[in-house]
């Protein structure tokens, strides 16, 4: 593990993510799944928000309590899968505010083709965390982080459910200041740009369509 990559080696999280790649387990079931093991990532992910105090009367005393400071964090889906991870992210951070890049992969390239883009403003000032499940070339995960910070992101990190070697590479080329974290640092790569062992196609089975 690298000050680039970390992988999330907590328990719960590797048993959800075992549950999740089982190909037996149903889109309800995989849909909740991503939601709680999103949340534990979450939890990884703004470890070191920066936080001052404010002080607050408990019963007791009056106290300096710490509190999250600066403004709200940015939350970037990338359609259509990023969408699965975002649901359970918010939960943990409600009043994070949230962001969309569309793009799909050509089948045949494996390059990214933008079609949405829509962020919050001022994300000179905000953490921004760009969530993704399956981090596999890098390919669209290096244009969401391009168009990013053409639009001014400077702080941002990258959260995704599993990594390919080949993915977790090029985003360190391109984007070395972008931390990633992870559950799994999986194999490889197939032929047609798939993880292996992975768990297939996430958007698939997060939203039931093949
Ligand atoms: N996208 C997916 O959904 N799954 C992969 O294995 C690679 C990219």
């Amino acid at each position: 593990m690298s000050d680039h990559l970390t992988i999330v080696d907590h328990p719960l999280v590797q048993h959800k993510l075992t549950l999740m790649r089982d190909k037996t387990r149903s889109t309800a079931e995989f849909r909740q799944l991503l939601r709680e093991i999103s949340q534990l990532l979450a939890y990884e992910v703004t470890r070191s928000l920066a936080l001052g105090t404010k002080t607050i009367e408990t019963p007791m005393q009056t106290m300096q309590a710490p509190v999250l400071e600066g403004k709200k964090l940015a939350l970037i889906s990338i359609l259509r899968a990023g969408n699965g991870l975002l649901d359970g992210v918010l939960e943990l951070i409600p009043s994070a505010r949230v962001g969309f890049v569309g793009l799909y992969r050509d089948e045949e390239t494996l390059q990214p083709v933008q079609y949405y883009f829509k962020v919050p403003e001022s994300l000179e000032d905000r953490l921004v965390i760009a969530v993704d499940p399956m981090l596999a070339t890098g390919n669209s995960s290096v244009a969401a982080i391009d168009l990013l910070k053409q639009a001014g992101a400077k702080n941002i990190r990258f959260l995704c459910l599993l990594a390919a070697p080949e993915g977790v590479k090029r985003m360190a080329e391109a984007h070395p200041d972008v931390p990633i974290v992870t559950a799994s640092l999986d194999s490889h790569l197939n032929e047609q740009g798939y993880i292996v062992p992975g768990l297939g196609d996430a958007g698939d089975r997060m939203f039931g369509t093949k």
